[in-house]
């Protein structure tokens, strides 16, 4: 069962002007890093997003693919995850989230708040605390239905 949908000029068009807005260096590398992670909904391993970025960009190191990684999640054009003892996962949703994890199949999806809702509305914090951002994992049973690109959109 393959996690990625086909490449296509939009997620290029994206990828490319992510890169740019972020200040970092576009290498056709980079680009193809990024461009595997915006195709894929799976919260990709850095050895998946090597297999599946090696197959349309030859030469590639696992290496070249890690550091990419580094500096795209240093800048904020991806989200890295860190779960249990696994290995990173990486996340293109830089819209606020949390994630839930799948205990028994270590899937993952995207939980957005409700619309209207914000954070200070779920938890209970105390006088001053300010939020900038989400990292919160969630953890329980996924049903396929939900784990369908589709779904999650
Ligand atoms: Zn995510």
């Amino acid at each position: 069962m393959s996690q990625t949908t086909p490449k296509n000029s939009s997620t290029q068009n994206l990828a490319k002007s992510l890169v740019r807005r972020a200040g970092v260096r576009m290498t056709r590398q980079r680009r193809a890093v990024l461009e595997t992670i915006l195709n894929s909904h799976d919260h990709p391993t850095a050895s998946q997003i090597y297999e599946r970025t090696s197959r349309g960009c030859q030469g590639i190191s696992l290496a070249t693919v890690y550091n990419c990684l580094e500096t795209m999640a240093g800048v904020g054009l991806i989200n890295q995850l860190h779960f249990n003892n696994g290995p990173s996962r990486y996340c293109p949703n830089l819209v606020p989230h949390v994630h839930v994890l799948d205990d028994a199949s270590n899937r993952v999806l995207d939980i957005h708040l409700k619309p209207g809702l914000r954070v200070e509305d779920i938890f209970d914090l105390p006088e001053g605390v300010q939020i900038r951002s989400m990292d919160a994992c969630l953890r329980g049973y996924i049903p396929e239905h939900c784990l369908s690109p589709e779904k999650k959109k």
